[in-house]
């Protein structure tokens, strides 16, 4: 039997995990995707790498900066030093906001890979069901077979880790509603993507990021290619935000990336409706529409589960960080 079971292999349950099991507990990762990482993820357009998920991180706080630094000296990451617009009222603008970014020039799920190395990663192993007796937790997946474990983690997207723990009979659920009742109150927004990719003739902006705060439905455009030694074409991720991803979730694909290349285009000239290959990437959880006030959620008696992710008071990576490694403290590690 596992001491502990994470359940997803995101950049909070990987962290988590990875603490764990470096303080010499039995740790599996089960992970429903072929592949880790959740939203550090990347896409493969004509050979060239493309990230479609989180395009950076900041590191404010000094345990994460620390990390950061350890990523820096293995190469899996680096700090952003390209020039950064914003747009609002002023028009398009160089942002100096003084914050250091960072990000990953081979893709993002290189950090996720780099938590991995040394631990029982288990890919393809969905969690359909929970079950609790004694204590003791068995995890059925989709296909069939089961895991044991001590202690279970639900480095999950809030509705989906609520899903999960709602498959257990009213008895054991409420022996965990520490951790059930606060999870069930985080939804999570969508963020809609476009990616698209141009003809080596077309002349980019100089910004590599801008990040767009005009009333419209973008949030943010990436020229991804500028991150990427060996990019061929040039290449655009743009965010939509998520009250307008939320409008946008019933209309096809079509519909979606000919409206954010549209506002692109407004931004950036005529050619961004142009690209020589588009793809749209949606993300159902994007990140949390409220926060709670604590990092992770852990039982302080009886069954030992705890649930780590963005939901926390720090947002994105960096509260994901925070959360999967004070959720391993909390559980020994
Ligand atoms: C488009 C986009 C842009 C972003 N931009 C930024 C940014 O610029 N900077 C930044 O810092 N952050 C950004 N973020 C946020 C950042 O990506 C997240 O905060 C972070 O990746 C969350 O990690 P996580 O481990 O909590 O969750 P996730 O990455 O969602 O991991 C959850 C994992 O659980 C798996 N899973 C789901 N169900 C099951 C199941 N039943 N069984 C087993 N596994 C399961 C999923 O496949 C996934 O791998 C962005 C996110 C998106 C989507």
């Amino acid at each position: 039997m596992l001491d502990v079971a994470v359940i997803g292999a995101g950049f909070a349950g990987l962290s988590c995990a990875q603490r764990l099991a470096s303080h010499g507990q039995r740790v599996a990762v089960l992970e429903k995707a072929p592949r880790l990482g959740g939203r550090l993820a990347t896409l493969v357009v004509e050979g060239q790498t493309i990230d479609c998920g989180a395009p950076f991180f900041v590191a404010q706080d000094a345990g994460f900066r620390a990390f950061v630094d350890e990523l820096i000296a293995h190469g899996v990451s680096k700090r952003w030093t390209g020039r950064l617009g914003r747009v609002d009222e002023r028009g398009l603008h160089d942002l100096d906001d003084g914050i250091d970014r960072f990000i990953c020039p081979d893709g993002m799920p290189d950090i996720g890979r780099f938590l991995a190395r040394d631990l029982d990663l288990r890919l393809g192993a969905s969690a359909a069901r929970l079950e609790l007796s004694s204590e003791r937790w068995t995890i059925h997946l989709d296909a069939g077979e089961t895991v044991e474990a001590a202690a279970v983690v639900l480095a999950l997207p809030t509705p989906v880790a609520t899903q999960l723990l709602e498959t257990l009979p009213p008895g054991p659920l409420a022996s965990v509603s520490s951790v059930h009742e606060p999870l069930a109150r985080i939804e999570y927004d969508p963020i809609i993507a476009a990616i698209s990719m141009y003809e080596s003739s077309i002349v980019l902006p100089t910004y590599e990021g801008i990040v767009v705060r005009n009333d419209g439905p973008l949030e943010w455009i990436g020229v991804d290619s500028a991150l990427r030694a060996d990019a061929k074409y040039p290449a655009l991720v743009i965010h939509g935000w998520g009250w307008w991803s939320r409008e946008m979730m019933g209309v096809t694909d079509d519909v979606a990336l000919s409206d954010l290349l549209f506002e692109a285009g407004r931004i950036l000239g005529d050619w961004v409706e142009l690209p020589r290959a588009r793809h749209l990437q949606r993300w159902r959880f994007a990140g949390p529409a409220q926060r709670l006030d604590r990092f992770w959620l852990a039982t302080d008696a009886g069954p030992r589960l705890g649930a780590c992710g963005d939901f926390g008071p720090v947002k994105d990576l960096e509260g994901a960080w925070r959360s999967g490694v004070g959720l391993a403290a909390e559980l020994g590690a």
